[in-house]
């Protein structure tokens, strides 16, 4: 946890600390932890640690929030992209980009 963390609406310190972010207690304005260090370690269904620009491939069916549709079990997923939070899969499918859980691909 980095200190001297300030609010970059009103610059005011000490901020809550949200759910996965900061959360300023002054002017209510949300944000997202910057990660100076490295990515979180990101295993997937077999535990083979995944990193940037890996392909892989879903094991379980996706269903996609506010979506129609989904995404099919076998679905590979060229490229990825590690991002904070608890869908830490960024990848592209048929055009749109989705979050995946870890634990439902496999390295491809
Ligand atoms: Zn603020």
């Amino acid at each position: 946890m980095p200190d001297a963390v300030t609010c970059p609406i009103c610059t005011m310190p000490d901020p809550l600390i949200a759910e996965d972010g900061f959360e300023c207690a002054t002017c209510g304005h949300t944000w997202v932890e910057e990660h100076e260090d490295t990515p979180p370690e990101i295993r997937d269904a077999n535990g083979t640690l995944l990193v940037a620009g890996d392909d892989v491939v879903v094991v379980k069916d996706l269903k996609l929030n506010g979506k129609s549709g989904g995404v099919k079990i076998g679905t590979k997923v060229k490229s990825i992209r590690i991002v904070p939070g608890d869908h830490p899969i960024e990848g592209k499918v048929d055009g749109r980009t989705i979050l995946i859980l870890a634990d439902k691909v496999k390295k491809a």
